[in-house]
This record gives C-alpha cells, sequence and structure tokens, in this order.
C-alpha cells in the first residue's frame, strides 16, 4: 500500500465527525453572509464578491445560493409530517395538519432559516426579494417602488 494512503486507513470516526462538523459550521457561515448580502445594507453586497453588476443583482445571487444551500439540508434532513391535534381537555382528535419533522438539529436549524426567508419575502407581485433582517417586522415590501406597486394592485384588485 502507497504511504500517502496511510493516514485515510488510519482516520477513525471521531475524526470524520470532527471534518464534518466543520464542514457544517463553514455551510452555516457562508448561509448567514449570503443572508446578509441578500438582506443587509448596500455596502455588504458590493465587498461579497458575487456576480452582478448592480445590486440588485448581486442581492438576487446571494438569495439564489442561499437558497440551493438552506434546499440541500432541508432534502436531507427534513420530512413532511402528519401531526394530530388533539383537544386539550377531552383528549378527542379535532383534526390534522401536514408540518415538517427533522431527523437531525442541523435539519431544524435550516428549517427556520427557510421559515425565515420565505417569511420576508417581498409582497409585490413579481419580486422575490427578500426583506432585510433589520428592517421593521411589519414592513411588506423591499423598496418604495415595490410598496407602490403592491398598492396599486391592491387597488386594481378591490375596483374589480
Ligand atoms: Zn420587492
Amino acid at each position: 500500500m502507497p504511504v500517502g494512503n496511510f493516514g485515510s486507513d488510519l482516520r477513525s470516526e471521531t475524526d470524520e465527525n470532527l471534518l464534518l462538523f466543520w464542514f457544517e459550521v463553514r455551510r452555516a457561515a457562508r448561509c448567514m453572509a449570503l443572508y446578509e448580502v441578500a438582506t443587509g445594507p448596500a455596502r455588504v453586497a458590493k465587498r461579497s464578491g458575487l456576480p452582478g453588476k448592480t445590486l440588485a443583482e448581486k442581492r438576487k445571487a446571494a438569495a439564489q445560493r442561499l437558497g440551493d444551500e438552506v434546499q440541500v439540508i432541508i432534502e436531507r434532513d427534513c420530512y413532511p409530517k402528519l401531526y394530530y391535534q388533539e383537544h386539550r381537555d377531552t383528549r378527542e382528535m379535532t383534526g390534522a395538519v401536514l408540518s415538517w419533522g427533522f431527523r437531525s438539529l442541523l435539519g431544524a436549524m435550516y428549517l427556520q432559516m427557510a421559515w425565515r426567508i420565505t417569511s420576508r419575502q417581498c409582497e409585490a407581485t413579481g419580486c422575490n426579494n427578500i426583506i432585510g433582517l433589520h428592517e421593521r417586522s411589519d414592513k411588506l415590501t423591499c423598496s418604495p417602488a415595490c410598496k407602490e406597486r403592491r398598492r396599486q394592485h391592491l387597488q386594481r384588485a378591490s375596483a374589480l
């Protein structure tokens, strides 16, 4: 056996788990950085090195990469799960809810990230931007232009 392969054969499971741990730490840090670019101030996006000429393009690139990273973990560590609800006092079944289960703590963390992303999406039609983490919690759109577009859309819808 070549000497060069010696190390990998002697690697213990503990070492592999430590390597996986650092891999996951780096992935989580990458996700947070992408989230910051997608939602944070313009200077963060400009310094990010992500593709795109405009701020909007850089933020879109960050959001897409973040989505890809989150998707990998959700597919691996989460699954849809039926929960049965019961009345608190009588313990009778009152209904069923389709929700999520997870196979690891990482799955739960990335599920929370996915919910965070989807709950903070701009409500203007045709806009997929994420509303900034540091924005007010009741903010519904990503920009004044989208706010106006949403207002006009709702006005047209109510006029029908
Ligand atoms: Zn928007």
